[in-house]
């Protein structure tokens, strides 16, 4: 699966820039939003037709009346368009349409059969597609969802991170979790990755740190929500940015090259990758020493009848070593998160030490 070729336009432009509002509402909105996202070097306008909402009553997108806008406002300014679809019907009225890429939402994304009935819908057609990541982490049903749009024979596919529901309330509406794109990624090399900070963030605010994360963890693309009037939007209202705010983001993104071709540069960088391999050799083999002391504590134990777990003993370590941390100039938090993990190896050793000689194995 891995090795079906992506041609896809998507992977010429890096970033590769998606902007637009959550939804189509009407076609002065649209032409207002596509021309001013024109001159800001944007690839793609994005732009809800229909509107998978969380909660009945909520707007629910205008459909096919707002599909003949964008084919107005698509001849007018000459800038393709992109919409969600969630149905194989929304397939088929957005390709009449003429609409020039789709996008497989959050909340299709998690359903299987739904995913196979839209890709069943898409064989046939080379309409490029983007698959964003499901509501909850799972990395495989991300894959499973692209997988279905390749073997409908779908070549120029890229996935969008747009991040993760979670229960508890928290900075972000959705959260993150960076490392489960890292992941898409690391399984799926040879499909661009975008972000949607947008859906991500939830607040306007918070949009542009996480396009600038986005691209310094190398993505291939943004997808921004964008609105005239973000105050007034029918969707979204409180994430979407307003052309000024968008322009002003754009001026300030900084893209950083995944790497260069400087021979000077890749011999420093060796160099101080040696540093580092040596510096953790020796970490691992303190560590061993470290864990070589945590036994004999362990027979000690075992031999006195004294429980493993000595809670004053994990209260000082708590309180030292972040301590400790603060004077090797170190976060304390990081370097409290990493005894936590020690502390749970030595326990689970010394746990064993204890057991073996219960059953009398010693
Ligand atoms: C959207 O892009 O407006 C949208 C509904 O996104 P998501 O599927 O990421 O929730
Ligand atoms: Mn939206």
């Amino acid at each position: 699966m891995n090795e079906v070729p992506v041609t896809t336009p998507f992977s010429q432009k890096k970033p590769y820039l998606i902007a637009g509002p959550c939804s189509a509402e009407s076609e002065e909105q649209l032409f207002e939003v596509a021309n001013g996202l024109k001159n800001e070097g944007v690839h793609l306008i994005r732009a809800g037709v229909w509107k998978p909402r969380t909660r009945p009553g909520a707007f629910e997108g205008l459909g096919s009346l707002s599909l003949d806008w964008i084919t107005s406002v698509r001849k007018a300014i000459g800038m393709p368009f992109a919409i969600e679809v969630a149905q194989p019907q929304h397939v088929d009225l957005a390709l009449k349409a003429g609409i020039d890429v789709l996008w497989l939402g959050a909340r299709t994304t998690v359903n299987p059969f739904l995913v196979q009935e839209i890709a069943e819908s898409l064989q046939g057609t080379k309409v490029p597609v983007m698959v964003k990541n499901p509501v909850n982490p799972e990395v495989a049903l991300w894959i499973g969802a692209v997988e279905r749009v390749l073997k409908a024979g779908i070549t120029e596919l890229a996935a969008v991170h747009r991040g993760f529901s979670v229960f508890e309330p928290g900075r972000y509406r959705n959260a993150p979790l960076w490392q489960v794109a890292i992941e898409f990624r690391q399984r799926m090399p040879q499909i661009p990755l975008f972000a949607d900070p947008s859906h991500m963030a939830g607040k306007r605010s918070m949009v542009p740190e996480l396009a600038q994360r986005a691209l310094d963890l190398d993505y291939d693309g943004l997808m921004i929500e964008v609105h005239p009037k973000p105050e007034a939007a029918l969707s979204d209202a409180a994430q979407q940015l307003s052309l000024p705010a968008f322009a002003e983001m754009m001026s300030q993104l900084v893209v950083r090259q995944a790497d260069i071709d400087n021979a000077e540069y890749h011999f420093r960088l060796q160099e101080l990758r040696e540093q580092i391999d040596r510096i953790d050799r020796e970490l691992l083999h303190l560590l061993q020493q470290r864990m070589q002391v945590v036994e004999q504590i362990g027979d000690y134990k075992r031999e006195n009848n004294v429980a493993v777990f000595q809670k004053e003993r994990w209260a000082e370590i708590l309180r030292s070593r972040p301590e400790w941390a603060s004077l090797n100039s170190l976060s304390p938090s990081w370097v409290t998160a990493l005894y936590t993990l020690i502390h749970e190896e030595s326990i689970r050793k010394q746990t064993e030490i204890v057991n073996l000689s219960k059953s009398g194995l010693d």
